[in-house]
């Protein structure tokens, strides 16, 4: 990616009357870190800015430690439409949930992502599917800014780098990765305090979620697919929050064998699979085909139907070794 676009996208931004800034529906530790971050930077750019959320009322309860999660909108919240709306994250509009609404009438998109299949919907776009996480991308912004790095973009910014290289572990874990990790340690990011609230303040709820997971882990396809699955009825009974379903695929992903990890999160119509290759397998090819998206190690697709359909669309797709 050339330095470019970034330069468009700041001269965008300086402009702004009053900017929207969002991210994919469910959002994660990228998603939330990238929007606060941002938004830290634009107001102490001076330009008028509210994260605004793509779905549900609320920021994840599992991100809400981050300082400004208490600032999140609905769409429906926002008093006026603003002039221009960053999309962080999220390769197409429908990724926008709620908030694509806004994006007709902005006189801007500033469209801010590392998914390769992203769609180039904004007027500017910074796409760099070489970027270990989005926030990576927004942290060339704030420097482009030239605003101070204040503790709470220090610590989004790191949110979104540890939680999509999964803590610095996959394949997107680069020396750019690092380089910027340490960029933003020496700066004064809380690395520490970010990873125990992220990993180790789970609720027991979630843990009894993880338990039904593990123990549900099945093997398909000769042994090259490991997959599990959690009903709705499984968030009832173990009382563990939408939200907290995010990481159960790390949980199983750790499994010796299978070349690909699938879990199913299944509610009463339909089916949303997470995809993890661990061995070089583009399974963000595979979720494409499915009407979904996402990386090559790291995707995911919704079908509606029961878990055996799903099973049904997917496994074919998938490798498979001889029996
Ligand atoms: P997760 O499995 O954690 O929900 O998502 C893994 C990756 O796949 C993320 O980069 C996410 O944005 C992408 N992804 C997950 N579900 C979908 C989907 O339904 N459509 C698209 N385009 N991408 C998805
Ligand atoms: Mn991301």
């Amino acid at each position: 990616m050339t330095a470019e676009p970034l330069k468009q996208a700041v001269e965008v931004l300086r402009s702004a009357r009053h900017a929207a800034v969002c991210a994919h529906v469910d959002p994660d530790g990228d998603a939330v870190g990238s929007v606060l971050a941002l938004t830290h930077a634009l107001n102490a750019a001076g330009v008028r800015a509210d994260p605004v959320l793509a779905s549900g009322d609320h920021a994840p309860a599992t991100y809400a430690f981050l300082p400004g999660a208490e600032q999140y909108r609905t769409v429906a919240s926002l008093a006026e439409q603003p002039d221009v709306v960053v999309a962080l994250d999220a390769p197409s509009p429908t990724r926008l949930g709620e908030a694509a609404s806004l994006l007709a009438r902005a006189s801007a998109v500033v469209v801010v992502d590392h998914h390769p299949d992203n769609a180039l919907f904004g007027t500017v776009c910074v796409v760099d599917p070489d970027a270990p996480s989005t926030s990576a991308l927004v942290w060339d912004l704030v420097e482009l800014l030239g605003v101070p790095a204040e503790q709470a973009i220090l610590d989004c910014v790191y949110c979104g780098l540890m939680t999509d290289t999964g803590r610095f572990s996959y394949s997107n874990a680069t020396p750019r990765a690092f380089r910027l990790a340490a960029t933003l340690a020496e700066a004064g990011a809380r690395t520490t305090w970010v990873y125990r609230n992220v990993y180790e303040t789970r609720s027991p709820a979630a843990l009894a979620l993880t338990a039904r997971a593990l123990d549900r882990l099945a093997l398909a396809n000769g042994g090259a697919v490991a997959y599990s699955w959690i009903e709705e009825q499984d968030l009832v009974q173990t009382g563990a929050l939408q939200e907290e379903t995010e990481d159960l695929i790390d949980a199983i992903r750790v499994v010796a064998g299978p070349d690909v990890v699938v879990l199913f999160k299944c509610s009463s119509d339909r089916v949303k699979a997470s995809l993890r290759a661990k061995d070089g397998a583009d399974v963000g090819s595979i979720a494409r085909a499915l009407g979904g998206g996402g990386h090559r190690a790291a995707a995911g697709f919704t079908v509606e139907g029961t878990l055996a359909d799903a099973i049904a669309a997917l496994m074919p797709l998938l490798p498979a070794r001889p029996r």
